[in-house]
């Protein structure tokens, strides 16, 4: 693993940091909008409330990616591709802590799903 760990372990644990503070707020945004009396108009408050919820289950997620990252960096086998067990691309993890592929595994992946996507789009009409 060629980028200091260290200074990915220090990376890691701030964006762990930031993102369970985003998942505190959000999860006080929800639970407000369950209790406050209904004032604002139904539609934008559902509208909100979906938004604050894709936020949070986008940032649960990646509190999840970095403390596994967090768990690899300390085993020591961080910074490997979970599909082809290449070393990840430093700069690739200075940029996203978090993955766990290597840029071309992660390419794969994206296109594979956006041709899922496409088909269930398709299939539904
Ligand atoms: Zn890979």
């Amino acid at each position: 693993m060629s980028p200091d760990a260290s200074h990915l372990h220090e990376l890691v644990v701030r964006e762990l940091r930031a993102a369970q503070a985003e998942h505190d707020t959000l999860r006080a945004l929800l639970a407000d909008a369950d209790t406050l009396p209904d004032l604002a108009d139904q539609a934008d408050r559902l509208q909100t409330h979906n938004l604050h919820l894709t936020r949070y289950r986008a940032v649960l997620q990646r509190c999840r990616d970095l403390e596994k990252a967090l768990e690899a960096l300390e085993r020591g086998d961080y910074g490997t591709c979970e599909l082809c067990g290449e070393d990840i691309e430093p700069r690739r993890l200075l940029a996203v802590p978090s993955t766990r592929l290597c840029i071309s595994c992660q390419e794969l992946v994206e296109d594979q799903a956006s041709h899922t996507a496409l088909h269930h789009q398709h299939r539904l009409r």
